[in-house]
């Protein structure tokens, strides 16, 4: 596991918050609309990721959350900004999908989120 500062920390949060965000805003409407409802968190690591399998996110259908562990991104992104950014957004994404399209994890997939 990546040991960051607690200043890098909330840089990193900050950052995955900023991205969120802006996904949000590029939304378009009717998704928009169903979106509201759901609140993103940020947290660093999943309890669930193993050597093998690494869990980025999740979404929980009874509270309607999106969960996305920033910390398990930047460690696969081997700490790169830019990668960084594009697999919170990634990440971010495929998650709505199953939250708001009710879709399983092959058909979300399958439209190459
Ligand atoms: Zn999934």
């Amino acid at each position: 596991m990546i040991n960051l500062t607690e200043e890098q920390w909330e840089k990193l949060f900050d950052t995955a918050d900023k991205t969120v965000q802006k996904a949000m805003a590029e939304l378009p409407d009717p998704v928009w609309v169903n979106t509201e409802t759901w609140t993103c968190f940020l947290e660093k690591f999943s309890p669930r990721s193993t050597d093998t399998q690494r869990v980025f996110g999740i979404c929980g259908m009874w509270n309607q959350a999106i969960v996305i562990y920033v910390g398990e991104i930047f460690e696969v992104c081997q700490e790169n900004q830019e990668r960084f950014i594009d697999d919170v957004r990634h990440v971010y994404f495929h998650e709505l999908a199953h939250a708001i399209g009710n879709l399983n994890e092959w058909e979300v997939q399958s439209r190459g989120l």
